[in-house]
Parts: structure tokens; sequence; C-alpha cells
């Protein structure tokens, strides 16, 4: 899933990796535009797709 650049207007930056452990997810960016790099940690529980 996409996410917005924390450093400019980009928008709808796809993750260059995703880590997943136990019910959390990280996805790792780096803006197109700019070439800040940041992660998202997720809980997969969020999205209905943990048991
Ligand atoms: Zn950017």
């Amino acid at each position: 899933m996409t996410d917005n650049c924390p450093n400019c207007p980009q928008q709808h930056v796809e993750p260059v990796a995703a880590v997943e452990r136990r019910d959390q997810v990280s996805h790792l960016y780096r803006c197109p535009a700019c070439g800040v790099t940041w992660s998202t940690n997720r809980d997969l529980r969020a999205y209905g797709e943990a048991a």
C-alpha cells in the first residue's frame, strides 16, 4: 500500500520493502521525488488480515 512523503508533496509512494512480524508489518519507502526514506509500521489486525 502506498504512503505520502513526509518531506515533500509527493503522494502515493510505493514501498520498496515490507517486513512482516507477528501482527505488524513494516513498510520501507523511498520518495522518488526528493529521495527521503521512511518506514511505517502497521497493525495487521486493523486490516483484518490476522487471525
Ligand atoms: Zn519526497
